[in-house]
Order: C-alpha cells, then structure tokens, then sequence
C-alpha cells in the first residue's frame, strides 16, 4: 500500500532533516524511507551514517534499502571535485520513490533550485516534468504522483537549525555524511560538500574542531578557493551564480574567520540582502506543510 511521502536517504544532512520533517508533518507510521545504492563510489560511506543514525533500525517508519548498483560503470570517475554531476540520479531516485508513494521528497537546497549554474535534476522544471510523466505513467496507481523537495527555499545553513528544531541532537546531525571523498574515514575537508557543510554547522554554533581532515575553511578546500573571489566579484558587480542567501550564509561564516565578503566600498550593499530564517520562523513553516517545497 502507498505511504503519503517516501523521502529519499542518503545518510547525508539535508535527507535526514528531510526524514525527521516528514515524520513530523504526516506522522511516522505514514513515511518510508528509501536509500538507494546506485554504485556511487562513496556509498560505503552513505551506508555508515545510515547505521550510525540507526535509519535501517527506524520502529516507526519503514526504510528500505534499494539496490541499483548496475549503474556503478556509468560512474566511474565521478564524481571529482570538478566534476560533480551524477548523470540522471534524481531521476532513478523519483521512480523508486514513486512506487512506494504518492509524494517523493528528493533534498535540493536552495541555491541549487534557484541557482542559474544548477544540475538539470535539481530545477524546478525536473521537478515538475517528472511529477507530470509518474502522474501519467503511474495512473494505475494513484490518480497523481508528486515529486518535489522539502528544501527549495532553505540553505543548509537553515536545515541545520531546522534539524535543531526538530530535536536532531548535534551529534546525530554532525553524523550525517555528505563528502565526495569515499576513501577516508573522516570527512576530508577538501570537497564542495565539506565546506557547505562547515558554513552551515559554524551558523549554528556546532564546534567542528577535529571534524575534518582539513580544514574547510582555507585554500586546501579546492571549492573554497574558487568561489570565495567568485563570491567577491558578485558582491561588488551584482552579477553571479550563486542566490543572495547562499552569499549571506557563507559571508556568516566566514566571518567567524575574521573575513567578511563585504568589505568596504561594498559593505552597505549587506543590507539589500535577504537574512536567513530565524529558529522560530522555520518551526512555523515546518507546520504549515507545504512552505518550504518547490511545487
Ligand atoms: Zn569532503
């Protein structure tokens, strides 16, 4: 029998905070949870945090565990830090929600629903395409299939303290795994995912002194090094890739550092941009039911 909502896990920050929404909203006897090993090269390491965040063990909602890892060879080499795009992944992920329910909650943030440089499976047109093709396609189902994110307006630096709100311990949120390198045991660091991760847990007061291999923070993190100009230039010219709330959450940050991403001449423009939701806000929202999705 379908369930209201499959949420897509990957034993990563955004999934689990995702999960623990969902569970909230619609109650846990009416969620399933869904990991799908799809040959990614660090699915070792997904699989550790699942266990670690005891998600197989859930009492109250079911969680499957889904093989599709014949698509192993079609991702060998990816991803590295300059290629980071899994061909179609959030495709496969909606079909094998959708055969467990009627709603599919696969995690994109934000910047990269919003983002003009996004991968294609994380804007808003995937998402709506791919609810129209699984409500036409699956109609021996269910009358309507809807496949969406529950993060389409928050940054992670918001999920975090959502998952906070939520009663997500720091521990269990520090837990959660979204590096690229799969070859290390801690998270290394050096990687896109690490240092979005770093951003938003300093946001939120959670120490991650010995966290990591490297420090995020710093030009041994490959994605630090090139967008933190890239971040510069936007400020002052106005024109860039990435939303106004993920400059505003990374210029937080680094401002723990001792840096700011908007340094004089440019320092009045701080105030034009949007502020982050408080705690407060974001437990409002999360009970209103559809405020964070993307449809
Ligand atoms: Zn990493």
């Amino acid at each position: 029998m379908d369930s209201e909502v499959c949420v897509l896990l990957s034993g990563g920050l955004d999934s689990y905070v995702a999960f623990r929404l969902a569970q909230r909203r619609h109650g846990a006897e009416n969620i399933v949870g869904m990991f799908v090993n799809y040959g990614q090269p660090y699915s070792a390491k997904e699989l550790q945090a699942m266990n670690s965040l005891h998600l197989f063990e859930s009492q109250d909602s079911e969680v499957i565990y889904a093989k599709a890892n014949w698509c192993a060879d079609a991702l060998a080499g990816i991803p590295t830090p300059e290629k980071q795009e899994i061909p179609g992944r959030n495709l496969l992920l909606a079909l094998y929600g959708s055969l467990r329910a009627s709603e599919v909650w696969i995690s994109a943030l934000e910047n990269e629903v919003g983002g003009p440089n996004t991968v294609p499976d994380k804007r808003p047109e995937f998402f709506m395409q791919t609810s129209a093709l699984l409500s036409s396609i699956l109609k021996c189902l269910r009358p309507t299939t809807l496949v969406t994110t529950p993060f389409g307006q928050l940054t992670k630096t918001e999920v975090v303290r959502l998952g906070a709100m939520l009663g997500i311990s720091k521990h269990d949120l520090l837990n959660t795994v979204s590096c690229f390198d799969g070859t290390v045991a801690k998270p290394c660091g050096v990687c896109m995912a690490c240092h979005k991760r770093w951003v938003a847990f300093i946001n939120n007061g959670i120490d991650t002194t010995s966290h990591y291999l490297a420090d995020p923070c710093s030009e041994k993190n490959l994605y630090y090094k090139k967008t933190i100009p890239e971040m510069k230039k936007q400020v002052s010219e106005g024109l860039g890739r990435f939303t106004p709330k993920r400059i505003i959450e990374t210029h937080m940050a680094l401002l723990s550092r001792g840096y700011s991403l908007f340094e004089w001449p440019d320092h009045e423009r701080f105030t034009s941009y949007p502020r982050l939701y408080s705690a407060d806000e974001l437990v409002l929202l999360a009970n209103e039911g559809h405020s964070f999705k993307v449809l």
